[in-house]
């Protein structure tokens, strides 16, 4: 059984309300999750605010680079420890974990560390009234204690996504991680404290959304900017919160992203790109496709296709040989994905592959199963078409024009990816400037360059993250006018 407990101002605190975490491969009981209350919330935010004005604000640049390298050195060090970790949290396969999530949360911090170093200035010469001149001149600062709210789908890439920048931009931060998946978080604690980050720089608080860790994490009045990822509804709330003190926030937010299929597409690459943006971490990727439009001529023929693969994963343990399929994250979320399996069925769905709980053998039966489902038939308006799933499984519609196809994916509150798959060229550039997204791969899914901008148009989020513009958040720009 391990024991997650807060990381606050460099050391562990245990709190006297725990919580239970299970492994959502078998519903194992792991690990017991200390909740921190207002105390533990108001001492780390304490420490954050602290830490600014103690060593960690004394650095030079230079000096803060070096420790983010330590903490990306740390992670791979500490490679088996951290692949164990996410797949206890997550129980996505080892292969996933070990190519994706933990490399990623190692770059988060190089890349990031390495961008602060070459950060242009602007500087303005400005011819004043009585004949002189003024220099002006950008200067960018931290903007202080971030706070850093983080869902459980890829736990420890996301959590460092915000946590890398907020660090180089030279913040200090408190992490909530999903109530779901705390042991990455808890686990990057022991590491800054191995390579020496200073304490107070990164705490983490255990415990849920509502009146908990989080919703009190987002109150605090010594918090200056909350980054968040999570659902449409959540950040909501969360926007008010961070109302009261005119907080700055950064939303990475739900999607229902839709994937366009043209009948020139290369037909293997674009079957094979849908699979994986439909069920790769079990349907569990903000930037996912739950929405297929393939147009008339291949429609049959790609039905067939993803229906062969929806049905030819492996699902098992995450170390088994040959899984390439994990659970849900818990038997929560399975009722919430089961329950648009049910109402695909009652509005009178096609299933065509999948569509409910598969047979596991003994000792996982009491896991987070499902099978990949892939439907057609459902109308536009419907509540499986309309809303954010998260889970394994897609619709697949028909289209004729490239104008309908185009109607067809913006027909939703949310804006954050689109996938379009085609052989011309005019197609994609115009798709690319069509649709109402954050994010358009083009015979791609989920290719990523840390140096894009990167969000959410409409209801999938406010800001951007990525590059030089994680820079717009994490610091305030401050000019400088300086009279001759
Ligand atoms: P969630 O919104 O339920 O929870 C996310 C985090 O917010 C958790 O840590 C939770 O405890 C906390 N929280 C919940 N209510 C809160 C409140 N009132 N105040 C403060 N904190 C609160 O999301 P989830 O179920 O963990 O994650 C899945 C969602 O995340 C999906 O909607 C998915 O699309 C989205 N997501 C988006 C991106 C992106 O980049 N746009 C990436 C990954 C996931």
């Amino acid at each position: 059984m391990t024991d997650f407990r807060n990381f606050i101002d460099g050391r562990w605190v245990e709190t006297g309300k725990t919580f239970d975490n299970r492994d959502p491969v078998d519903n194992r009981l792991i690990g017991r999750v200390h909740e921190a209350g207002d105390a533990e919330v108001d001492a780390a935010a304490r420490a954050a605010k602290a830490a600014l004005r103690g060593p960690w604000g004394q650095l030079k640049t230079q000096q803060r680079v070096e420790l983010l390298h330590a903490v990306a050195d740390g992670i791979t060090r500490r490679f088996d420890d951290f692949v164990d970790a996410e797949i206890a949290d997550t129980g996505k396969p080892y292969d996933l974990a070990s190519h994706l999530d933990i490399p990623r949360g190692a770059a988060n911090f190089k890349i990031f560390a390495d961008l602060i170093r070459n950060v242009p200035n602007e500087t303005f010469d400005l011819e004043t009234p009585d004949g002189g001149h003024a220099l002006n001149y950008g200067m960018r600062v931290p903007r202080g204690v971030i706070g850093v709210i983080c869902p459980w789908n890829l736990p420890l890439l996301l959590m460092t996504w915000k946590v890398g920048p907020a660090l180089a931009c030279g913040n200090t931060v408190v992490v909530k991680p999903s109530e779901d998946t705390p042991g990455t978080a808890t686990l990057l604690g022991e590491v800054m404290n191995d390579v020496g980050v200073p304490a107070g720089v990164y705490n983490v608080v255990h415990g849920f959304g509502p009146g908990s860790a989080g919703e009190k994490l987002s109150r605090h009045p010594l918090v200056d900017g909350i980054t968040f990822t999570g659902e449409t509804r959540t950040g909501e709330a969360i926007m008010q919160a961070a109302a009261v003190g005119v907080r700055p926030v950064s939303f990475e937010l739900g999607g229902k992203n839709a994937g366009i299929v043209f009948a020139d597409a290369d037909f293997d690459r674009a079957v094979a790109g849908i699979a994986r943006a439909a069920f790769d971490n079990t349907g569990q990727v903000c930037l996912g496709t739950e929405r297929v439009y393939v147009q008339r001529p291949i429609f049959e023929r790609f039905v067939a296709a993803l229906g062969a693969r929806a049905r030819g994963f492996k699902l098992g343990r995450p170390k088994d040989p040959g899984v390439n399929l994990g659970p849900l994250i818990s038997q929560r979320h399975r009722d919430k994905v089961l329950g648009f399996y049910a109402r695909a069925k009652e509005e009178g769905a096609n299933v065509v592959a999948g569509g409910g709980v598969p047979d596991m053998p003994d000792g996982l039966a009491a896991g987070a199963w499902i099978q990949p489902t892939v439907w057609i038939g459902l109308p536009e308006s419907s509540a499986v078409i309309q809303q954010e799933i998260f889970g394994p499984c897609c619709h697949i519609a028909p289209f004729d024009t490239e104008e309908e196809a185009i109607a067809l994916a913006n027909a939703t509150p949310y804006g954050l990816a689109a996938t379009v798959w085609t052989s011309n060229v005019g197609t994609a550039h115009r798709l690319g400037a069509a649709l109402d997204v954050g994010i358009c791969w083009i015979n791609s899914w989920f290719l990523r360059d840390l140096r894009t901008a990167f969000g959410g148009a409409k209801q999938s989020g406010i800001g951007r993250e990525g590059g030089v513009h994680s820079l717009e958040f994490y610091t305030e720009l401050r000019n400088v006018c300086v009279k001759r």
